[in-house]
């Protein structure tokens, strides 16, 4: 008796267990986009455009990607694809299939990354060879000060809400000079964009390991970075899925996880125009401004620097782009022209190095009206004297994949761009400018 009983108890759980492996299996195949298609989208005017903002992250899990001179990409699943290729033709929509399934393509990017780390032994990376994760480069940069004892400091600033350790750089020359502007970078607030953790890495070892080119960008000014914010999301792009953008924290409608930290900020938070009170949408603001430890963590991160903030740079991907606020509203603020002669200064750089072209403007005229935006934030509260967003380039398939060998090209252009814009900034803002 005993023994039938523990034999139709132990065939239970075998099948709950295949039942969670089956449930497992759905979601995996889900989580690898298979089948998923990648379209190219074409929107001849302002009308078609608006068209497919309204579309995106709603019905079919199109990826909210940005304009530039060849469309936008959208991501759908194959039961979506028929609806959004209806949808385009009535509105007579420019449309061309790019792929058709997918996951054999994460597959293979996966493969090529981890190939490629496996040749490093940390706590040494090599930035140009791979992309790496949060504790990857946790590890990297606890092992900065050791390495550069006068010049690297390292601080933990908080944790994630799946409790990843958020840290932080700050690069000096070592001087023992207190209380330098600052020149304060973060990446990966949008989990899937892996070109901005790589960038901010690329500028670290530009500041540290390569000092005798850069030196006098730390002259008169610290740099505090900040390589990875949505730490959870990141991760599970390396884990999951490929193209997560949120947070992981989940919210009150419990189908739907994760907040857009960059909606989530507390100047001019929860316009409907500039950002969703819907949990499933891409663009979520969340329940209230800085519900997440994550964006808490970069608030107090950029208000620990008001009165000698010069320059926030905040590192997305993709579109490039020279986005400055405001995101809210169609007015400017104040010394809106002095920081489009800084971006337009690294556009210039970039186009000279390699002929890549940006543009430069407030984030409501040259892309849309966001809400609850970082640089709006760092703006309006933290004081910063110039906030910007740069986009950096696509690349890959739906533009946040660049493979491995794309990682050089995109992160030394870019370097091009943000060191032009630095010097501009230090010869603005001498460091003993007053910064009202
Ligand atoms: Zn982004």
């Amino acid at each position: 008796m005993t023994c039938k009983v523990a034999t139709a108890a132990a065939a239970n759980l075998l099948l709950l267990v295949l039942l969670v492996l089956q449930s497992a299996k759905i979601l995996l195949a889900r989580e690898d986009y298979k089948d998923y298609k990648v379209y190219q989208v074409q929107p001849q005017n302002d009308e078609q455009m608006q068209i497919l903002l309204n579309l995106a992250n709603k019905q079919w899990e199109l990826l909210p990607t940005w304009r530039n001179e060849s469309g936008i990409k959208a991501l759908v699943s194959s039961q979506g694809s028929g609806e959004l290729v209806k949808l385009l033709a009535e509105h007579h929509i420019e449309h061309q299939l790019l792929i058709d399934d997918l996951s054999p393509f994460v597959r293979a990017q996966r493969a090529e990354n981890l190939r490629s780390k496996s040749r490093y032994q940390l706590p040494y990376i090599d930035v140009l060879g791979g992309f790496y994760t949060h504790e990857e480069i946790n590890t990297y940069l606890d092992s900065l000060p050791e390495r550069y004892p006068k010049r690297a400091q390292i601080r933990h600033m908080g944790w994630s809400y799946e409790r990843r350790a958020l840290k932080v750089l700050t690069i000096s020359n070592g001087d023992g000079r207190r209380n330098k502007p600052v020149i304060l970078i973060d990446g990966t607030v949008h989990a899937r964009e892996w070109i901005s953790p790589s960038m901010a890495l690329y500028i670290i070892q530009q500041l540290l390991d390569n000092d005798a080119e850069n030196m006098e960008l730390l002259e008169d000014y610290d740099w505090v970075i900040m390589p990875v914010v949505n730490a959870d999301g990141y991760e599970y792009t390396h884990t999951d899925s490929r193209y997560w953008r949120k947070t992981r924290k989940p919210n009150d409608n419990i189908e739907c996880i994760g907040t857009d930290l960059n909606r989530n900020f507390a100047h001019e938070w929860g316009h409907e125009a500039g950002s969703s009170s819907d949990s499933c949408n891409e663009t979520y603001r969340g329940a209230r401004p800085f519900d997440q430890p994550e964006s808490q963590v970069l608030r107090d991160l950029l208000l620990s620097y008001s009165g000698r903030l010069s320059w926030y740079l905040s590192l997305h991907s993709y579109g490039n782009y020279f986005l400055l606020p405001w995101g809210y509203t169609r007015d400017f603020p104040d010394n809106y022209y002095d920081m489009l002669d800084v971006a337009t200064t690294g556009a210039m750089a970039i186009v000279h190095a390699t002929n890549g072209i940006y543009t430069a403007g407030s984030t409501y005229h040259v892309l849309y009206a966001t809400s609850g935006d970082s640089a709006d934030y760092a703006k309006a509260v933290a004081n910063a004297t110039v906030a910007m967003t740069m986009e950096l380039p696509a690349g890959g398939f739906s533009g946040f994949d660049p493979w491995v060998s794309h990682i050089e090209g995109i992160v030394t252009e870019s370097w091009v761009g943000v060191r032009a814009m630095a010097n501009d900034v230090i010869r603005r803002y001498p460091s003993n400018h007053d910064h009202k």
